[in-house]
């Protein structure tokens, strides 16, 4: 168990509270604040125990002096004050004397943003690459680090792994309560534990299928991913996506796992990749040559949702067909809809399978939906997240 922000003092203490405040911009402004928002909790309890809070965050790749233009997090401090009902001072620097006399200057229950970490990036990558010097500096200038950045846990930056390392660190709400449902689901899943992966890689699926085809009752394969596993079946699947690379590990899931793989019997295809393609249903043994599939057919839908019914816990990452285009957001939708109305435990993880499940009205429908797309991805493949690993155990 991980020490969390209630385990310490907070009262005149400076507490960096590491957020993910990356959140998705256009034309300099926010177009989705849910990332904000969910930083809450965590920066009012700071601030209700009269902390000095600090907050981080990176946003965007900050790789030319342009890029800070684009990616600075101004415009995050402005929709934090509004929404939290404090100023948010910010700090437009993210070292040096303007920052440090922010710092001195903080009183308790004030809050500051410090500016993109990733502007230090300019400097040799620093932030990226976890520069000792650079992590010891911002930890000199706080006495407790409190990580609630869950989506940047994957990422071994200096404001993530690095500040921990120097001073005592805890967990905020928001990572807190990602792992109480991740746990919950992967430790002790109820049964059937039925497992559903989509997308468009195996090779980006594969720790995570030999993570969890044990504890699974079932692996059911959608997405872009299934013609890889047709392909290792000896199926002709046309201009499909295909991951060559992945065939061998495929034939060997299927020959050691085959009462628990289960792949597409039919699949919607299409004629080129486009929108207005002509398309058909084809039996996933009946792929033509010209034809690439982009979505799973109606009996593959009915066979997926009638395990999907029984079970007693769902991991869902990856999405069932190219569900950016309208005409092929029928599987994603249908499945979704089936684990929306089931009486299991649904964890949805995935940055684009989290995006559809709130473009389709699921939002408030499952256990949990995870938004930290490569960190709980490492979760599921059973890795450590250096993030979480840096921080004190309780
Ligand atoms: P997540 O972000 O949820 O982990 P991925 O990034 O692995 O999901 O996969 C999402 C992408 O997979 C989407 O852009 C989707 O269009 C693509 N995809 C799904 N089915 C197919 C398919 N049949 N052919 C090509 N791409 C597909
Ligand atoms: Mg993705």
């Amino acid at each position: 168990m991980k020490k969390t922000i209630k385990n310490f003092k907070l009262k005149n203490k400076r507490v960096i509270i590491r957020c993910d405040f990356n959140v998705p911009m256009k034309d300099g402004k926010i177009t989705d604040d849910t990332r904000i928002k969910e930083s809450i909790p965590t920066i009012l309890f700071a601030l209700r125990k009269k902390a000095k809070v600090i907050l981080m965050s990176h946003l965007g790749k900050v790789k030319t002096e342009e890029d800070k233009e684009n990616n600075s997090l101004r415009v995050v401090a402005d929709a934090l004050s509004e929404l939290l009902g404090y100023e948010v001072k910010f700090c437009p620097v993210t070292h040096g004397d303007y920052f440090e006399e922010m710092v001195d200057e903080l009183k308790p229950r004030e809050v500051m943003l410090v500016e993109n970490t990733r502007f230090e990036d300019l400097n040799g990558k620093m932030e990226s690459m976890n520069d000792e010097a650079l992590a010891k500096y911002w930890a000199s200038h706080a006495d407790i680090f409190i990580n609630d950045a869950y989506g940047s846990s994957h990422r071994n930056h200096a404001s993530v792994v690095g500040i921990p390392t120097y001073i005592p660190s805890g967990i905020g709400f928001l990572v807190e309560n990602e792992i109480k449902c991740l746990e919950h689901i992967i430790r002790k899943p109820s049964h059937p534990f039925i497992v559903v992966l989509g997308g468009a890689k195996v090779s980006d699926k594969i720790g995570v299928i030999e993570n969890l085809v044990e504890k699974a009752d079932k692996i059911i394969i959608g997405g872009g991913m299934a013609f890889t596993f047709l392909k290792a079946k000896g199926y002709e699947i046309g201009k499909s996506i295909v991951d060559e690379a992945s065939i061998d590990f495929c034939q060997s899931m299927l020959k050691n796992y085959s009462d628990k793989i289960v792949l597409p019997d039919d699949i919607v295809v299409g004629l080129n990749f486009d929108a207005s393609t002509t398309i058909r249903v084809a039996n996933a043994d009946g792929i033509r040559m010209n034809e690439m599939g982009m979505d799973i057919g109606p009996m593959t839908i009915k066979k997926f949702s009638s395990y999907i019914r029984e079970a007693g816990s769902v991991v869902m990452n990856g999405p069932m067909g190219i569900f950016e285009f309208d005409r092929f957001n029928t599987g994603t939708k249908a499945i979704l809809e089936c684990m929306a109305n089931s009486y299991a435990d649904v964890l949805i993880g995935g940055g684009d399978t989290a995006a559809a499940a709130m473009k389709f009205g699921y939002k408030d429908r499952f256990y949990h939906i995870s938004t930290g797309g490569g960190a709980t991805l490492m979760y599921l493949e059973g890795k450590k997240l250096p993030g979480l690993a840096a921080i004190e155990d309780r």
